[in-house]
């Protein structure tokens, strides 16, 4: 090393005045501990290869302290764009909410709310009469309660209903849902005993009706939300159950795990079962998640008989499992929409985007496709192609949605697989990350979740291929 020493030292860079605007946005201890890693991997280098020290200054180092606090301050939780063409996609953070939604949520952010405070007698409030009314008349129910998702919703009817008592389910019903929420696992776990009852594929009422004894302590059918059994099948109907449960005293409970509350039919989609149609069939509790078809946030709503709501509500469990506020206002807001189903397909991104057209998204793909092969038309074949998506989480497992996506494709010079994932792994790199699926050797960007088009190109703007 030469006579005076190349690197600076910590507190001559400490006052320098780039840093203090670092100083001032990042804290002085957490700047002053990136300075000394930086200036020690510098002097590593140095040791490694002497003349890198010829390269070292003072806006050097601000540059790499700058880059290193933004990389520790990062969130590792942020936006991404759904091209998986799966609208309700688990991992994706399922429903986006409607603007309505994210405005209520905001309000009671920031200041005190009557969360649990009537405010016409002064005392103590319920946070489920803010959207117990308006469940009750969208879905004709005489009670309602809500909990965090629908896996707490079954917990809690069936350790509150049931515990230490037998329930009969449809072997054709044990499902397991994303990986984690299996039935008889779930049952095991609310202190209840799972009777198994017909087989498979068929299952008839005297299966149920067998299983019926002192012990048993209600009647439970799970929606095959995620599956469809297909052939030489037989499923005993809501009704018939909800019947025979009442022939012996016996409570009916649903899940219905995705209901939406308007017929999708009405919308040009396939129809899904509707929280109704179980209460119409006799059904004295239905369980239905509020960021599925709903729309809405994370959480599950509970319909039905108001006695057993209430015992629901005295299960110390209950409370173990409570929605915070802003679930609450975000729920409150979403059903709001419901009241006018005219305008519904509009202001529900998930409705929104499960009825857009193919010709629109068509549209949207032609304009997109210039730049996209600008940036990326060296190395791969960029056009448009019809495909096919999902709703996703767990509703309408075989019907298919008509899409359209922009097809990535290597050209045929380059290792198909390594091009793949150096695209793929780009795209999610990128400050707002993009990610779609893979399929048959290309990368499809399926365009029905895409709704703010220049964000996209901005992203895409961002990209280095070599
Ligand atoms: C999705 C689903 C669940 C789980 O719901 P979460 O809200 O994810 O806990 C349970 N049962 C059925 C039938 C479902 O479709």
């Amino acid at each position: 090393m030469s006579k005076h020493s190349i690197i600076p030292s910590v507190n001559s860079l400490l006052i320098l005045e780039p840093m203090e605007v670092l100083i001032e946005t990042h804290g002085r201890r957490l700047t002053t501990d990136v300075i000394r890693e930086v200036l020690a991997n510098i002097r590593e280098e140095i040791a490694h290869s002497p003349e890198k020290q010829f390269s070292i200054n003072e806006t050097k180092i601000v540059g790499l302290v700058s880059d290193h606090l933004a990389k520790i301050e990062a969130p590792t939780f942020k936006p991404v764009f759904n091209l998986t063409g799966t609208v309700l996609h688990t991992n994706l953070g399922r429903a986006v909410l409607a603007t309505e939604a994210i405005n209520a949520i905001n309000d009671v952010a920031r200041r005190a709310s009557n969360l649990e405070y009537d405010l016409h007698t002064g005392r103590r409030g319920d946070r489920d009469s803010h959207i117990e009314e308006i469940i009750c008349s969208l879905t004709g129910a005489e009670a309602a309660t809500l909990v965090n998702n629908n896996a707490a919703a079954v917990m809690l009817v069936l350790n509150t209903l049931a515990l230490r008592k037998e329930v009969p389910v449809s072997r054709g019903e044990l499902i397991e849902i994303g990986g984690s929420f299996r039935i008889p696992d779930i049952m095991s776990r609310s202190g209840c005993r799972l009777v198994e009852v017909g087989t498979t594929n068929r299952t008839h009422i005297a299966d149920y009706e067998a299983a019926i004894n002192s012990r048993t302590a209600l009647f439970m059918s799970v929606h095959t939300s995620n599956y469809k059994v297909e052939g030489f099948t037989n499923a005993v109907s809501e009704s018939e159950l909800a019947r025979l449960a009442h022939k012996h005293n016996l409570p009916f409970v649903v899940d219905l795990g995705s209901g939406t509350l308007v017929d999708l039919a009405h919308y040009g989609l396939p129809h899904e079962p509707t929280p109704n149609e179980s209460i119409v069939s006799g059904a004295d509790l239905i369980t239905f998640s509020g960021d599925k078809l709903l729309g809405g946030p994370q959480t599950v709503i509970i319909v039905g008989n108001s006695n057993l709501i209430a015992k629901l509500k005295k299960n110390p469990l209950k409370r173990a499992m409570r929605c915070d506020k802003f679930t609450i206002a975000a729920l409150a807001a979403t059903l709001r929409l419901y009241k006018n189903p005219d305008k519904l397909a509009e202001r529900l991104p998930t409705l929104r985007m499960l009825t857009r057209s193919v010709e629109e998204l068509k549209a949207l793909s032609e304009r997109l496709i210039p730049t996209l092969k600008n940036i990326l038309g060296e190395n791969y074949e960029i056009s448009g192609a019809k495909t096919f998506g999902q709703i996703g989480s767990g509703s309408l497992p075989v019907e298919n949605l008509n899409s359209f996506a922009v097809k990535v494709t290597p050209h045929k010079k380059r290792g198909k697989g390594k091009a793949l994932k150096e695209i793929t792994t780009k795209l999610r790199a990128l400050p707002t990350p993009i990610i779609g699926r893979l399929q048959n050797d290309s990368l499809w960007l399926d365009l029905r979740c895409l709704e703010n088009e220049n964000e996209f190109l901005k992203q895409i703007s961002m990209l280095r291929i070599k």
